[in-house]
């Protein structure tokens, strides 16, 4: 499955580049094997490591080329699904513990980020939350009063405030700060260095066939050679194909457009982040480049369009809303594409043991806030591995919501 067609920006914002040194032969046995070397496997090893483990990641493209590289990098504390809502769906103890697991990954990202040997481009910036219509003014005002009262480090803008530090009219807003953005190419790619310089074996082009519990360890079949692990977590992003069959998971798609670098001193209050209350939402970001990042127009297909010309036409859509909020900046398209995206019915995502095969784990970060869900998902399955009690292991859980016949996993294709 192509995860992203079109023309992806972070590629060309690269200044080094990951050099693979591959192991001829794999260790006979290892501690644990990631399978997937995006955003979430790279996380997951990460943790893994540093508690004395010997990992080994596998992917079955280059380093890269999965749906991180789509990723527009935007780290926040909320979530699709606003903190009032989900204390609606799933209590108030449960739901404000997970806003403060996304509040607690930023800083994780931020302290590996540091870790690094190479520029990242985090930066802490903070978000502005529109609502697209009068309707969801009073809504956003109820976020507010929620998050506030959570201790989340919020303020409320109204319509006049809103257009004092903004050139567009909107009912108001919800600012929230200590959010942040980042290259999450360039985080990945030198987050695998820095694994490859500690000892983590890195296998690229190697597709994990088969999986299966034997003589007390997980046997891999792959492509290229067979391995052996106490565990082994499944970090395999949003392929269809591969990923364990449940009713409860939508795959869709979405487009990104990125302009041409513009003059930074023309960019707006604070270069903040900018979402909406609509569904699908714009949403808008600057990079390290100077360039604005535009994602949205979500449609119900999995596949990423394969014709340009679908692709170059949402981006000129994507143009067109961005210029009705900035109609003094000039702008034009850089590149653009589409990528596969996906969200679980109750905008949490999957993380924990499978329900009957043992020492296999999932780190399936689904939903907007994905790299956030990657973070926080990579500390639950180090805990859940090395025996660890984790008290918030069961907000995630792969088995909450499990289909008819009781098993929310069919096995890997
Ligand atoms: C357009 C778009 C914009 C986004 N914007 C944001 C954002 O602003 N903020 C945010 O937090 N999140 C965002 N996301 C979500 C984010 O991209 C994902 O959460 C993240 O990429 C998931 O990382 P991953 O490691 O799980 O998946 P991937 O990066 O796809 O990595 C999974 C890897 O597994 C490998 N693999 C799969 N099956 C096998 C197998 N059988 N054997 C071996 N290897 C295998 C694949 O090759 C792949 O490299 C966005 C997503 C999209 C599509």
């Amino acid at each position: 499955m192509k995860l992203h067609n079109g023309t992806l920006y972070w590629p060309t914002t690269l200044s080094t580049k990951l050099n693979v040194e591959t192991p001829k032969q794999p260790k006979k046995q290892y501690d644990a094997i990631v399978i997937g070397g995006g955003m979430s496997g790279c996380l997951t090893a990460y943790r893994l490591m540093k508690q004395g483990l010997t990992v080994a990641i596998l992917d079955k493209r280059k380093f890269g080329q999965g749906s991180t590289a789509a990723n527009t990098g935007l780290l926040q504390y909320s979530n699709d699904i606003m903190l009032s809502e989900l204390i609606q769906q799933i209590g108030e103890k449960e739901a404000v513990r997970f806003y403060q697991l996304c509040f607690e990954a930023l800083d994780d990202i931020e302290e590996i980020a540091n870790e690094l040997p190479h520029e990242v481009d985090f930066v802490r910036v903070p978000s502005i939350y529109y609502a697209s219509d009068e309707k969801d003014a009073a809504k956003l005002r109820t976020e507010y009063e929620t998050l506030y009262m959570n201790k989340f480090p919020c303020e409320f803008w109204d319509e006049s405030t809103l257009s004092f530090y903004m050139p567009f009219k909107k009912p108001a807003a919800i600012v929230t700060f200590r959010d942040a953005e980042i290259n999450p190419l360039k985080f990945i790619t030198s987050l695998l260095t820095y694994l490859q310089n500690q000892g983590v074996d890195l296998f690229e082009e190697t597709v994990v066939t088969d999986t299966s519990f034997e003589n007390q360890l997980v046997q891999l079949k792959t492509t290229t050679h067979s391995f052996q692990a106490k565990d082994v977590v499944y970090t395999i992003g949003y392929e269809k194909k591969e990923n364990p069959k449940r009713e409860d998971t939508i795959f869709n798609r979405s487009y990104v457009m990125v302009t041409k670098p513009i003059d930074l001193d023309k960019l707006w209050h604070q270069k903040a982040m900018i979402w909406e209350t609509k569904r699908p939402y714009l949403y808008l970001r600057t990079t390290a480049e100077g360039a604005i990042m535009v994602g949205g127009m979500d449609e119900n297909i999995p596949e990423a369009p394969v014709d340009e010309k679908v692709i170059e036409n949402c981006a000129e859509k994507l143009l067109k809303q961005t210029n009705s909020l900035f109609p003094h900046l000039e702008l034009e398209v850089d590149c653009c594409y589409a990528a596969t995206f996906a969200e679980s019915k109750d905008q949490l995502p999957f993380i924990g043991a499978h329900p009957t095969k043992p020492h296999h784990y999932y780190l399936l970060g689904y939903g907007g806030n994905g790299t956030i869900y990657s973070a926080l998902g990579s500390k639950i399955i180090s805990d859940l591995i090395a025996g660890r009690e984790n008290n918030d292991s069961h907000i995630v859980s792969p088995k909450r919501n499990a289909d008819t016949n009781g098993l929310p996993f069919s096995s890997i294709a």
